[in-house]
Formats: C-alpha cells, structure tokens, sequence
C-alpha cells in the first residue's frame, strides 16, 4: 500500500483521525499523570481530615459520658445508696429528667460483689420502660476493666456496646467516696445511645452524613460505597460491633467527567472537519487545473475566475502560473490554427484554405455562380534577380492585399496558391460580370505602379489573369476547374501578359 496511491482527502481523514486519536490520548495522559492524580490527593486528604474530625467528636461525647459517670461514681451519695437503700437518690439524682438531661438510657449500681443493687433502661424520647434482659447475666463482662482497676482513684472505661439491636456508649466505674478515692464501694454503669439522634448531633456539627451502624446493619465491607468511610469500634468484648458510617463531602474525582469527555470529543471532530476542509481548499486549484486541461482540450482553458480566493500564496502563485501556461498554449494553438489556413508572408489564405472554402461552397449546393480566377505575377522571376528577394516578398505582399482590397460585385475568396500565384473565388446568386471583375483585378495591380525597370512589357509588376467562369454548372473537383484556369492563364501570357482570359465550362 503505496502512500502515492491515496488521494489528499483519504490522506487528510486518515492524518486527522491520527491527529485527533493522539489529542485524546495526551489530553487523558496529562490528565492522569497531572490534574487527576492530584486532585484524587487532595480529596484523600480532605477525607481523612473528615475522619479525623467524627473521631474527635467521637471522643467528646465518650469524655462527656466518662466525666457524668465519674460524677455520679465520686458521690457519697451513690455509695450511701449502695449500703443503704438510700431511695431519695432515686427520687432526685436518677429521676426520668437525669435520664433525659444526661442523654442516657441506662443505669445501673452494683454493691462491690457485682450484684445489681438497682438498674434501670429507660428510653427518655420515647417516656418508655425497656428491658434490659439482654444483659442481665452480662454484667460480669461489662464491668471487667472496671473489676482490674485500682481502688485508689476514680477512673472510668468506655466501651461500645448493642442492646436491643441498638449501637450504645457504655461507661463503667467503681463508686469512690466524694472525694475520688476508696473506690471499693462498688460499681456504677451508664448506658447512652448513639442510634439515629447521636447521628444527627455529628451531622450537625460536622457538617457530614454520618451513620451509626450495627455489625448487623452494615452489608459487607467489599461493597462499600465510594466516598464512603466507616470506623470501626470494638465492644467491651474486643468484638467489631459497631460502625461509623461518614459519607465524605469531599469526593475523589471521576477520572473525567460526561462534559469533558464530550467536549474533548467536540474539539476533536472539529478538529477532523476543520482538516477535511483545510484539504478541500488545498485540493481545488488542484482539481480546477485537472478541469481546465479537459476544457484545454475541447478548446478553452482557464482555472481562474474573478471571484477566487486561495487559501495561500504559494497557491495563488501556483494558480497564476498554470493560468499563464493556459494563456500561451491557446494563443500559440490560436496562432497554429490561424497558421494552417493562412500564407504567413502575404497574411491571405493557403491552399488548404482554398480547398476549405471551396468545399463549403460544394456542400451549400445552391444556385451560385462560381469563378476561379488564377493570377500570376509577369515577369516575376527577373525582379527578384535584380530587386532581391525581400523586394520581391515586399511586391507579392503588396500584390495579395491588393486583391483583397480591390472591389467587387461578388463574394470574394482570396488564397496563395504557391510562388507568385494567387486564387480569388467569385461567388455570387446573381450571373458574375468576369470581364469587369478580371479587369479591375488587373488594372488595380497595374495601378499600384510598383517600379519592374526588367518587364519587357511596361515599367511595373503586372499580373495575367487566367478565369474559369463555372457559372452554374454543376460543381467539379477543385482540380479539373483549376485546370481550364491554368489554361486560361497560359494563354493570358501567350497573349504577352498584362491579360486576362476567360474560359468557360
Ligand atoms: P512569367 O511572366 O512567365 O510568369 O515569368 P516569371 O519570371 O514570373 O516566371 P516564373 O513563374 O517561372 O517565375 C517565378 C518566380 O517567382 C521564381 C521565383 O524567383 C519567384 N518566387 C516564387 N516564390 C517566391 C517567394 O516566395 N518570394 C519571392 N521573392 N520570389 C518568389
Ligand atoms: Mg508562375
Ligand atoms: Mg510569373
């Protein structure tokens, strides 16, 4: 496959599908290896700030609960409740407004052998009673840490913990005297929630989606949604139970967008179509010259108009050149034409021209009458021996302009048969008068008086004329009427020349 075998318009489609193919592709390299990968950094980085921002949060409310718990777990009042039954602690510290105000939905004191002294799972939105069966026999577990923790000062341990298919905060400690110390009074236990409420409290101040979900809830890890990140929290038995879901406001970018791929894509058909153009453009003078070598042929070349515009100046200039080369080629056939039918010295016609002519008069086949005069310069042959011959060239110009100026009644053919002899062709629809038109033939060329010091006869160039008056006979060959001329003519100059003599047929 011969690139010199494609036209220009297949080779500007295929080197702008090429054009096009590699702007694509470097446009989406620069985009990868550049923007893309920076802006999937910054997005990350945004995320991870997202995340950071929920685990402080998270840390907040888990430091809120230890330190209401702690509160409760340093009051005499607490322990007193432990030893004594103290129910007016029930009455004014753990009431349903306590539930409500601490945002918990569970209490629980126990003596130092870790039996229930008083518990209660109260939903404080709802005013409702729960069960805490759930964890009734738990509670062992619950309180491990704060089993292994030294009775010396207060400290509380904050677990994650689901009741009732519900993610909690669960915050444990041993009650100590008021003053945060002689922790071996017992153990005290709050349970919070962190269902849909929690959710929206860390919606509202992080300004993110944020879920609270069971293990339960959470589908699969793998099938995790983009722009999706999720903690994950271990409960009070190192067991992943709870997750927090953050829906990032910061998303890693699509490696290109709908709108920049279409208008990639844009740009490069343009780009294909302003090709195809460009090569249109290009290929027109091209094309108008291939057009205007056709008309050449047929006779009328030109590949420039007025109203042409080029696309460039070699163009133009390449257009000019071809349109000169058209110019000199038609007038140089103009000239040959011109040539084959004319005698170039005298500018009258030849003898092809005379044939021409009289081939138009056969085929016209009218009721013409037809004349052949032959005429035959006397003595030319010593004017050119002494004149020269440019003289003599100069005498058969002046002879054959003569001929053709001279009036006539007819229509008349003037040619250069050879040498000094010339043809005239009378036609006329009436009868020709060929006395009267030989002699003034004659006479006009005596008159011209064109100086022949040689001619034996007279003192300048005259001519005999031989006529063939065919006058409606049917037509012949140009021959055989040439011939009766010829005779005529020889007998003109037997007759001692300066004579015209007339032969009919
Ligand atoms: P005649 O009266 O018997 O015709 O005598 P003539 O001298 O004209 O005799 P002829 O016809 O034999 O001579 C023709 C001469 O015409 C010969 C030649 O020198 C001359 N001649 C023919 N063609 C040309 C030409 O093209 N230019 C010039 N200058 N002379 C020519
Ligand atoms: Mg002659
Ligand atoms: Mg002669």
């Amino acid at each position: 496959m011969k690139i010199s075998n494609f036209s220009v318009k297949q080779l500007t489609v295929l080197a702008s599908i090429f054009m096009a193919a590699t702007f694509v592709i470097c446009y989406l390299t620069f985009r990868y290896f550049f923007t893309y990968d920076l802006a999937v950094e910054r997005a990350l980085t945004q995320q991870q700030e997202e995340v950071h921002r929920v685990k402080t949060l998270l840390r907040i409310q888990k430091n809120d609960l230890a330190k209401n718990l702690m509160d409760y777990a340093s009051w005499d009042d607490v322990a007193d409740y432990i030893v004594g039954h103290n129910d007016e602690l029930l009455h004014d510290s753990l009431n349903d407004h306590s539930f409500s105000s601490l945002e918990v939905s569970g209490v629980f004191i126990f003596d130092p052998n870790v039996s229930l002294v008083w518990g209660r799972l109260y939903d404080y939105v709802e005013d409702k009673e729960l069960s805490y069966q759930a964890i009734r026999y738990k509670f062992g577990a619950l309180l491990a840490d704060s089993l292994r923790s030294p009775t010396d000062k207060v400290t509380s341990y904050i677990k994650f913990l689901v009741l009732n298919d519900q993610p909690h905060l669960m915050a444990t400690s041993r009650v100590c005297n008021s003053e945060g110390i002689a922790c071996d009074k017992g153990f005290m236990m709050m349970i919070k929630p962190i269902g849909q409420e929690f959710s929206r409290t860390l919606r509202q101040a992080t300004g993110l989606t944020v879920e609270i979900k069971t293990k339960h809830e959470l589908d699969s890890f793998e099938h995790l949604a983009e722009n999706v990140s999720v903690i994950e929290k271990l409960d009070y038995q190192n067991e992943s139970t709870v997750f927090v879901e953050i829906h990032h406001s910061a998303k890693i970018p699509d490696f290109i967008t709908w709108r920049e791929l279409s208008a990639v894509l844009a740009f490069a058909v343009f780009m294909f179509a302003f090709n195809l153009g460009l090569a249109h453009i290009i290929v027109k003078p091209v094309k108008r010259a291939r057009s205007a070598l056709d008309s050449l042929m047929s006779g009328n070349a030109s590949i420039l108009t007025e109203q042409d515009s080029f696309i460039s100046y070699e163009m133009r200039d390449f257009v000019y050149r071809i349109n000169e080369v058209f110019n000199q080629l038609e007038a140089k056939q103009k000239e040959l034409e011109w040539l084959a039918l004319h005698d170039s010295l005298t500018k009258v016609g030849n003898r092809r021209s005379l044939q021409q002519y009289w081939d138009s008069l056969l085929e016209q086949r009218d009721q013409r009458h037809i004349s052949l005069l032959l005429i035959d310069i006397d003595y030319f042959k010593p004017f050119n021996d002494h004149y020269g011959h440019i003289e003599g060239d100069r005498v058969l110009q002046q002879v054959a302009s003569c001929l053709v100026q001279t009036p006539t009644q007819s229509e008349k053919f003037v040619a250069r048969f050879g040498g000094e002899e010339f043809c005239v062709v009378l036609s006329s629809e009436s009868k020709i008068d060929n006395q009267q038109e030989a002699e003034w033939l004659r006479a006009s060329i005596a008159e011209l008086q064109i100086l022949h010091e040689y001619s034996p006869i007279a003192g300048g160039i005259t001519v005999s004329i031989g006529v063939a008056d065919c006058a409606l006979q049917p037509f012949d060959e140009l021959q055989d009427i040439f011939l009766v001329a010829d005779a005529a003519l020889y007998q003109a100059k037997d007759l001692g020349r300066n004579k015209f003599v007339i032969h009919s047929l």
